[in-house]
């Protein structure tokens, strides 16, 4: 680190790192009143069935309209509202929104959904989530049994007693909890097993590659593999192209979520496709999706 390295250490800050510290600076600022000001929106995207080829659940995603900057991905506010401790705040406005949408769409008469969440390392953390997560479920009253909260192997690995017992708690009010990003972590095989989960979701640096890369075979359908022998069910992210969802198909994996089925749409736009599927003469499913 440049500070480290004595008085004259100007010389090591390049124009680029500036400018990078600076964005971090604005953001960083912005962050604060973004909340109150009604910046941050939800986008949802499709989790499919492998077997049947049908929308079962959806994945909350956040989505900052920056009155300057326009648009601007989760990868580059989260790390920084979870530095500055702003994503309990962040995280408990997702978390509420999600529950309230979810509830909308069944009071709309639209098939129930599972609404995946998913929760960064503070917020897992925080002493307050579970009554928050009773209370976002009481307040929009969204059944238990129609949320998911997703969970990166870091997080859990952290101080794993303390995570399994958390998870023991939001499992026995009904909700349930996914493993995200499940190969890039390092949580042990033996401690894997007394997480109360019930999905992995293959990570998509493992799913890019499939049909080209040996390795990546072998991890994804070794991933599958655990997962079924564990008795939990597996999803991969990331799914782009026909090549990697009959691959994924044939290895048993059982569900997939990805830019081949779906992005990320807002509301109107998820209540459109599920519409669409719920009339059977209108809809048309993707070909590699049919078994
Ligand atoms: P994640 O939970 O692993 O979400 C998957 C990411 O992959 C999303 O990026 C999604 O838009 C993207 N994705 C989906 N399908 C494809 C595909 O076919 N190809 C490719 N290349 N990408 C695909 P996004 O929305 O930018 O989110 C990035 C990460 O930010 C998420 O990774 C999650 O860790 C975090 N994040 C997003 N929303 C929230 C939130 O509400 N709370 C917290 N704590 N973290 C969030
Ligand atoms: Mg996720
Ligand atoms: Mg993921
Ligand atoms: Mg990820």
């Amino acid at each position: 680190r440049a500070k480290d390295m004595g008085k004259n250490n100007c010389q090591f800050y390049t124009r680029e790192m500036n400018a990078c510290i600076e964005e971090k600076l604005v953001l960083l600022e912005g962050l604060r009143g973004a909340l109150d000001d009604g910046q941050f929106r939800l986008v949802y995207q499709p989790k499919v069935d492998l077997r049947t080829g049908r929308i079962f659940g959806v994945e909350a995603l956040v989505r900052w309209e920056h009155p300057e900057h326009g648009c601007i991905g989760p990868d580059r506010f989260i790390p920084l509202a979870e530095e500055s401790g702003m994503i309990v705040a962040l995280g408990e406005w997702v978390l509420r929104t999600a529950c309230r949408q979810n509830r909308a769409w069944q009071e709309a008469g639209l098939a129930p959904l599972r609404m995946s969440v998913n929760v960064s390392p503070r917020q897992f953390e925080e002493q307050g989530l579970v009554p928050r997560v009773a209370l976002a479920l009481a307040d929009s009253g969204l059944a238990a049994e129609w949320l998911e909260l997703e969970v990166t192997e870091g997080v859990i690995m952290r101080d794993l007693q303390q995570a399994v017992a958390k998870m023991g708690e939001l499992r026995a009010m009904g909700v349930s909890l996914s493993i995200d990003d499940f190969g890039t972590g390092y949580s042990s095989l033996s401690a894997l097993k007394s997480f109360p989960v019930s999905t992995l979701k293959i990570d998509k640096s493992f799913v890019r590659d499939l049909g080209v890369s040996e390795g990546d075979q072998a991890v994804a359908s070794s991933i599958i593999d655990l997962a079924h022998r564990l008795r939990l069910r597996v999803i991969a992210e990331g799914v782009e192209t026909e090549q990697q969802c009959a691959f994924l198909r044939q290895n048993g994996c059982d569900e997939m979520q990805g830019y081949l089925f779906s992005r990320p749409l807002p509301p109107e736009q998820l209540r459109l496709l599920l519409e669409e599927q719920a009339a059977p003469i209108v809809s048309v499913p993707q070909p590699c999706l049919l078994a």
